[in-house]
């Protein structure tokens, strides 16, 4: 009964921190919650957004490089308001 717990947990760790790494985050990170959430934990990897993928501007500011989604610039704290779309960097691949 314990062994195969422990086969489905690294079975679920495997397959989560292999599709956590695909979307350019740590292998490891998610073989440990898939190892401890099995079904949990890949049901999150498949959700979890690659921040890879997420759209990016430049801040009129500093020039800093953001995702889309960030409101405040980490760098100089200016508010960032939508940008014009021609702005927006689509990331290659997709
Ligand atoms: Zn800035």
């Amino acid at each position: 009964m314990g062994f195969e717990y422990a086969m489905i947990a690294v079975l679920f760790g495997l397959s989560t921190g292999f599709i956590g790494r695909a979307k350019g985050s740590s292998f490891f990170i998610w073989f440990m919650v898939g190892a401890v959430l099995p079904l949990l934990g890949l049901i999150a990897v498949i959700a979890y957004r690659s921040e890879k993928a997420e759209p990016e501007r430049q801040c009129p500011n500093c020039r800093k490089v953001v995702k889309l989604y960030v409101q405040v610039c980490p760098r100089c704290g200016t508010d960032l308001f939508l940008p014009d779309p021609s702005e927006v960097r689509q990331p290659a691949g997709r």
